[in-house]
């Protein structure tokens, strides 16, 4: 195959990216990169999914329109791909006129042929999913990724045979062993198909939502999100006279994580069958980061922020902590602590050093020139047949996205040549004239392996890469890439040429120790004037209850908060949204200061205030131990 287009699935601008976000990115940035190598003509899609109940919702809660609101998270989403050194072709925005047109387009072909029909439905609607539930869908009666029950509404809407292709579906996926990977999410798919599939409602009536495409044969309709989103694959290639469809489709892989298996493995093999097109490859479905074990949650406040991350570590460790700790297709945990250890130790010791210790060897024996091998002692000192087995693991689990596995066999390589350092010692030879042959031939086999090990990093880290290339006197050929064959063809760094001395690649990053013996530093901010016992006995402190929350009209900082304090029930205005959603505080046990002065926050009145620790930039709310009544003193 010559061609191959990949993508991330266009990303809900209901909320900022995350790290989530930043794994697909990046693991479709390396699998993209890894086929350049291997010389295909590639197309790297992402882009974001605009429309829908809940951006119409999130730009309410900002005063704006949902048009504006799409648009300044959709820019968030493009800012942050050059800062992780993702190199995309093409960002598609589905308030695209051109995607709105392929759409209209595809739903006109698609009903034209017979597979949409009207009919009246009565079922179970999640509001948080914007889509009907089956019964056997639902978990203890409720939404399986909300948690909250589904409301039973009944409409007139347009329907989607998918059941008249469920058969066809089934024997796709078994005849095509690549189309779904890993395995398990080939499984779970089928195990899903064995019940019998209903058809889909793609349609939402515009006295509901007008935020959506409007169907092409019914002006009083708009359609489903999803509908709408995964028509993206193929307006992005100009879908259906463009170029970019005709080279890339369907030689296509969708790169997703495992929530969004469905629409990407049962709806849209089957818009895609109805309407007549060619099916995409093969869909790659990958697991949750979970951050210090468990579920990312804005409540926990553990939500990770990609670019602080990359700002604090660098990009290039961040890619390779991303591709090496996660196994494609199983869950990994994030935490600071774990991307440390392999900074410090992968990239820092193993690679970092291997790399200073063969040019400072160079320096320090032949004033930087390189002096070639002797053909006489190739077959004895040669690292070549290594190089060309860690190439073939790399290609193989690469081939598979088993990044892991791939930046292992790298790994491996790399500790071989740590070894034969070691076995060799070219500081023994550097003292005996008669061995100055070896000596060269020795370190111009480790320039080598090096030389390897920079092209098969560049997917991952393609900065890291580079420098190594540049500081083995080689210049960057290929469209700044490299060529897999090219990369595997010993005997590249020239002889003659002197080079410089080398830059440290990764600087260790100092552990932070927990649980130090205690040490006597200044506060910040510095403390208060210290008070009396009687001064603190003024503030009168009681317990309370949150009833219920909203947010502050205007504000993205306030919470209006009714609070129960026993006695009565007051109105209190906490600067807490950014940590907290309404739903969050709900029900919530705080401490209150109850003889604060009444005060008024952007035009709401405050009675009160309640007690919350900052962190960063967020505010964490007190809270007790064990059950208590609200209004209760709290000393
Ligand atoms: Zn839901």
């Amino acid at each position: 195959m010559t061609s191959q287009f990949y993508t991330t699935p266009i990303y809900y601008v209901n909320a900022k990216p995350h790290l989530g976000h930043a794994y697909t990115s990046i693991a479709a940035d390396v699998a993209t990169r890894f086929k350049k190598m291997q010389g295909c003509d590639t197309f790297f899609l992402t882009g974001t999914d605009e429309h829908g109940d809940k951006i119409v919702q999130a730009a309410e809660k900002e005063n704006t329109s949902p048009k504006a609101y799409a648009d300044k998270i959709s820019q968030l989403f493009q800012d942050v791909l050059p800062l992780l050194n993702i190199e995309n072709d093409y960002f598609i925005r589905t308030t695209n006129p051109d995607h709105i047109q392929v759409v209209q387009s595809i739903l006109s072909t698609i009903h034209d042929r017979g597979d949409i029909y009207f009919s009246s439905y009565e079922g179970l609607y999640c509001y948080g999913c914007e889509r009907f539930y089956q019964d056997r869908e639902l978990v203890d009666g409720k939404c399986p990724d909300h948690g909250t029950e589904p409301a039973t509404i009944k409409e007139s809407n347009y329907f989607f045979k998918m059941s008249k292709y469920q058969d066809w579906l089934v024997n796709h996926i078994q005849s095509n062993p690549d189309f779904i990977r890993p395995k398990q999410y080939k499984t779970e798919i089928l195990s899903f198909l064995k019940q019998p599939l209903e058809d889909l409602c793609i349609s939402r009536p515009k006295t509901r939502l007008t935020w959506g495409i409007t169907l092409p044969f019914d002006q009083d309709y708009v359609t489903y999100v999803w509908f709408d989103a995964l028509v993206n694959y193929i307006s992005a290639l100009g879908y259906p006279d463009g170029q970019r469809f005709k080279t890339f489709w369907p030689g296509t892989r969708h790169f997703v994580a495992k929530d969004i298996i469905k629409p990407h493995g049962i709806y849209w093999p089957i818009m895609l069958k109805a309407a007549g097109l060619p099916i995409y490859n093969g869909l790659n479905v990958h697991g949750f980061w979970n951050v210090q074990g468990s579920k990312m949650s804005k409540s926990i406040g553990n939500v990770t922020d990609p670019v602080e991350v990359t700002a604090e570590f660098g990009v290039d460790a961040f890619r390779y902590f991303l591709m090496r700790e996660m196994v494609f297709g199983l869950d990994a945990n994030f935490t600071e602590d774990a991307i440390v250890a392999r900074i410090n130790s992968d990239l820092a010791n193993d690679l970092g050093n291997l790399f200073s210790r063969v040019l400072s060897m160079n320096m320090r024996y032949f004033k930087g020139q390189v002096k070639g091998t002797d053909p006489e002692l190739d077959g004895q000192l040669s690292l070549e047949s290594a190089a060309a087995s860690a190439i073939d693991a790399y290609t193989a689990a690469m081939e598979n996205c088993r990044f892991h596995q791939a930046l292992a066999a790298v790994w491996e390589f790399v500790s071989a040549m740590n070894k034969y350092i070691d076995t060799q010692e070219p500081w023994a030879m550097a003292k005996d004239e008669t061995r100055t042959r070896e000596l060269s031939s020795v370190l111009y086999q480790l320039m080598e392996g090096l030389r390897t090990v920079a092209g098969l990093i560049f997917p991952v880290m393609p900065q890291t890469s580079k420098k190594m290339v540049t500081a083995l006197g080689l210049s960057l050929t290929d469209k700044g890439g490299f060529c897999l064959e090219k990369i595997r063809a010993w005997g590249q760094v020239p002889c003659g040429i002197t080079l410089s001395k080398p830059c440290i690649l990764f600087p260790r990053v100092a552990v932070k120790k927990e649980a130090a013996a205690p040490v006597d530093r200044p506060f910040k901010p510095a403390l208060k004037e210290e008070i009396t016992l009687e001064d603190f006995s003024k503030i009168d402190l009681r317990t309370g209850r949150v009833l219920s929350a909203e947010p502050v009209k205007n504000s993205s900082k306030l919470l209006k908060l009714q609070v129960d304090l026993g006695a009565q029930t007051r109105q209190v205005i906490a600067g807490i949204a950014k940590t907290y959603s309404p739903e969050d505080v709900v029900g919530k046990e705080v401490i209150v200061v109850a003889n604060l002065k009444e005060a008024k926050l952007m035009g709401e009145v405050s009675q009160g205030m309640i007690l919350a620790a900052s962190r960063k930039k967020d505010l964490i709310l007190s809270g007790f131990d064990d059950a208590v009544l609200p209004g209760n003193p709290v000393k």
